[in-house]
């Protein structure tokens, strides 16, 4: 007999991505959420019942809004992602995508990628292996810039226009742009301007002719202002980094609130791996702009920024939720920052991030109560992609 394809969930409490309710039903059909149920009706005869029980959590898939499948977490991973051939390096990636999986990830944007690989991934890997993959492709940078080496130098308008077109052709879903420099390139510093604001606003405004979102690596507050100005649609990092430190500049800060744009906040580490040199240096002046950028009413979501060290593993992202409920946000706030306000930043308002008929049935179930304490996001009995149960081991 064939199975049935209706598959109710059962939990004694449900997150949807905005409430918490419960004892309550997801049903799955087709890989989407049919329905959502609290009535406690009796569920369809032909339906295949899973009861996680009365302590069990259902919640929407967790989104990390900044990661990079083809970096491999090593000590060297710029190495691994530069001079490792095509095939090493995709295979890694698909390795990377799962445990991305594994870890209650259902939902990842790709900020940078070099050659497309990660494309390679989204289109040959069927979705219920991976994540859903949102991908940049190889970042827009300054010729010699942030992350060069990974083939997306381009300086000059028309290069500029050249470098979106190509990545909407290629169908890449966002226009990643290193604006200021960054910590993992020789040459290149965080302080560092990499384009000015007439170029900025032209990759903005022809990312919005191909219908692509924009996302700008930003560190330095003057740098923050140009971005600010070209209307990008998320700020990643946001760490307002000075020459020994880190300063929040609230005028800045203020325009982001009033103007509800998304920050992207670089959270989760492993406990026990060194940082950045750069980064260590910095991090009680770093923690202190994240704890007032979280308590100013921002849009804060969360990346990870995976692979790009040894403290940043492919299944870190539930270490991140953890750290951003220590700089002050509650609980429950950080469960919608993970699902429904990270899919709204990444364009899939409706899709991805919610618990409601016609979402994808990207589904995390939770042995205990992540509002109770956040560290539940590790006690993780189920996780769903697409309607497929995920294998954990
Ligand atoms: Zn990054």
């Amino acid at each position: 007999m064939r199975q049935s394809a209706l598959q109710v969930l059962r939990a004694g409490h449900v997150f949807d991505g905005g409430q918490v309710r419960g004892p309550g039903v997801v049903l799955v059909e087709d890989g989407l959420i049919r329905d959502v149920d609290f009535t406690g009706a009796l569920p369809p005869e032909h339906a295949g019942v899973t009861d996680f029980g009365p302590d069990a959590w259902l919640l929407p898939g967790l989104i990390d809004a900044h990661v990079h499948l083809s970096w491999d977490a090593s000590a060297d991973a710029v190495a691994h992602v530069t001079t490792g051939d095509s095939s090493t390096v995709l295979e890694a990636a698909r390795s990377a995508a799962a445990t991305a999986l594994r870890s209650g990830v259902t939902t990842v944007r790709d900020l940078g990628d070099r050659d497309y690989l990660v494309l390679a991934l989204r289109d040959q890997v069927e979705a219920a292996l991976r994540p859903e993959i949102i991908a940049a492709g190889p970042p827009i940078t300054s010729r010699g810039g942030h992350c060069h080496f990974l083939g997306g130098e381009a300086d000059g308008a028309d290069a500029l226009r050249a470098a979106v077109r190509e990545r909407a052709e290629r169908g890449c879903d966002v226009v990643k742009v290193m604006a200021s420099g960054g910590n993992m390139t020789p040459g290149s510093s965080p302080l560092d301007r990499q384009y000015g604001r007439a170029d900025l606003r032209l990759i903005v405004e022809e990312a919005q002719r191909y219908r692509l979102t924009t996302a700008a690596h930003v560190h330095a507050a003057d740098v923050i202002g140009d971005v600010l100005d070209a209307g990008f649609d998320t700020l990643e990092h946001f760490s307002f980094l000075t020459a020994d430190g880190a300063a929040l500049r609230y005028d800045l800060l203020d325009r982001v609130v009033q103007r509800g744009i998304f920050v992207s906040l670089t959270l989760g580490f492993l406990p026990g791996e060194p940082p950045l040199p750069a980064m260590a240096a910095r991090i009680e002046a770093l923690i202190d702009v994240m704890a007032k950028v979280v308590s100013s009413g921002a849009r804060v979501v969360v990346g990870s920024d995976a692979g790009i060290e040894t403290g940043k593993p492919h299944d870190i992202f539930p270490n991140a939720l953890v750290q951003l409920a220590q700089l002050g946000m509650p609980t429950l706030d950080v469960l919608r920052s993970a699902t429904a306000e990270a899919a709204e930043a990444l364009g899939l308002t409706g899709r991805k991030g919610v618990l409601r008929p016609g979402a994808d049935a990207d589904l995390l179930v939770l042995g205990s109560s992540p509002l109770a304490d956040l560290s539940a996001v590790t006690d993780i009995r189920a996780v769903y992609r697409a309607g497929h149960r995920v294998p954990l081991d």
